[in-house]
């Protein structure tokens, strides 16, 4: 089955959003492959969820039901190399999938796993032909970065599975190597710090924040750890000056640095304002697959459309059913809102006004409108 193009496929998540009526598979789908963790964070306890993780098997009479629709697929936990078979999960994504982009973050803590598995893994998104990205998780320099993520050694460890991911890029060119701080009440103030040291030490191809956020699937709800929007903004708008001040001659890095400045505004609104800036497309356009089978629209509210053991492992099945219609029309309603960076990345690429500007931002334009009147 070829691949539709991806603005057709855009336009049509447009109509359908307006129309009320789903007509398409999620683009954009994440694959959390266990909630199981070593990490004891202070940003996130789904450590502490025990259930029943989807089987080799399982996925593989799932995915073939995504129609190969979805162009970004993420492969989140937990820890995904909890699981010995997660070069599995991974080859049958990109066989089955044939998305365009395999996302995988990474907390660098079961290390004999990690060198074990990665080159595994780098093989079959090179035989798969997907952009490759491997996220490591940095939320401090050193001791403090082991302290909030609870994990003993943890920066040592990432430094050496750093060097692993620089040497594979030496086969493997579709691998890029990100480091990614989730940025929260306890680092907030030294984000710039963090960011020059993160640089320096991991050579990173990129380097990308988001909010920490209280999120249904983290189990998160009760804990004091976004940062207040002023204190986040500040920090956004180092990230964004850092981006602005080394743009990349390359289309496809410029695209994404554009995308993110665009994301740093909308996130530090989002804060600020609490409502859904531009709309909010999870559900329609974007979707997340539980370790246990459910079908979410999104993690933060990690609302079950139904589980797809329930339904022959057929991901449309559920993704069409009534439930998925309930949570649909909430989104549009815009009953919540989130700063959530996977799903926000496709929402800005729905919202006419936000692409026009990613537009402009790329051809290296000024950007017209003062941030407070930007997604009027
Ligand atoms: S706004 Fe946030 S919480 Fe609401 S559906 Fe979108 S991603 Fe989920």
């Amino acid at each position: 089955m070829s691949k539709v193009p991806l603005p057709a496929r855009l336009a049509g998540y447009r109509a359908a959003h307006a129309a009320g009526r789903p007509r398409q598979l999620p683009v954009n789908l994440t694959v959390s492959v266990t909630y199981s963790c070593p990490s004891r964070c202070a940003t996130c306890d789904i450590w502490q969820k025990k259930v029943d993780d989807m089987s080799v098997d399982e996925y593989g009479r799932t995915f073939p039901t995504l129609r190969k629709v979805p162009v970004w697929v993420t492969l989140s936990g937990g820890d995904q190399f909890v699981r010995a078979d997660f070069d599995e999960v991974v080859r049958l994504v990109v066989t089955l999938i044939e998305p365009g982009i395999v996302n995988i973050p990474m907390n660098g803590v079961i290390t004999e796993r990690i060198f074990d598995l990665l080159p595994r893994i780098a093989h079959h998104t090179a035989v798969g032909r997907a952009q490759h990205v491997l996220n490591l998780s940095v939320d401090e320099i050193g001791a403090a970065h082991d302290e909030i993520r609870g994990a003993d050694r943890n920066f040592e460890k990432l430094k050496s599975v750093a060097a692993l991911i620089h040497d594979l890029k030496k086969t493997y060119p579709h691998v890029v190597l990100g480091v990614h701080t989730v940025i929260s009440k306890l680092n907030v103030a030294r984000i710039p710090d963090i960011e020059r040291e993160a640089r320096v030490l991991f050579r990173p191809d990129s380097y990308i924040a988001e909010v920490a956020e209280n999120r249904v699937e983290l189990k998160t709800m009760h804990k004091d750890i976004t940062p207040d929007p002023r204190d986040f903004r500040r920090a956004t708008a180092h990230l964004s000056n850092v981006i602005r001040a080394n743009r990349s001659g390359h289309p496809v890095a410029r695209l994404v640095e554009s995308l993110r400045l665009e994301y740093y505004e909308l996130a530090a609104r989002i804060l600020e304002e609490k409502r859904q800036v531009i709309d909010c497309y999870a559900g329609w356009a974007s979707a997340q697959l539980a370790p246990d089978g459910h079908v979410w629209g999104c993690c933060v509210r990690a609302e079950s459309m139904g589980n797809v053991r329930e339904h022959g492992f057929d991901f449309a099945a559920v993704w069409f059913g009534p439930q998925a219609d309930a949570f649909r029309a909430s989104v549009k309603a815009h009953a919540c809102a989130c700063p959530l960076a996977n799903a926000s990345y496709t929402n800005l690429l729905l919202d006419p006004r936000s692409l026009v500007r990613v537009a402009a931002n790329m051809a290296g334009l000024p950007q017209g409108a003062p941030p407070a009147a930007r997604f009027a």
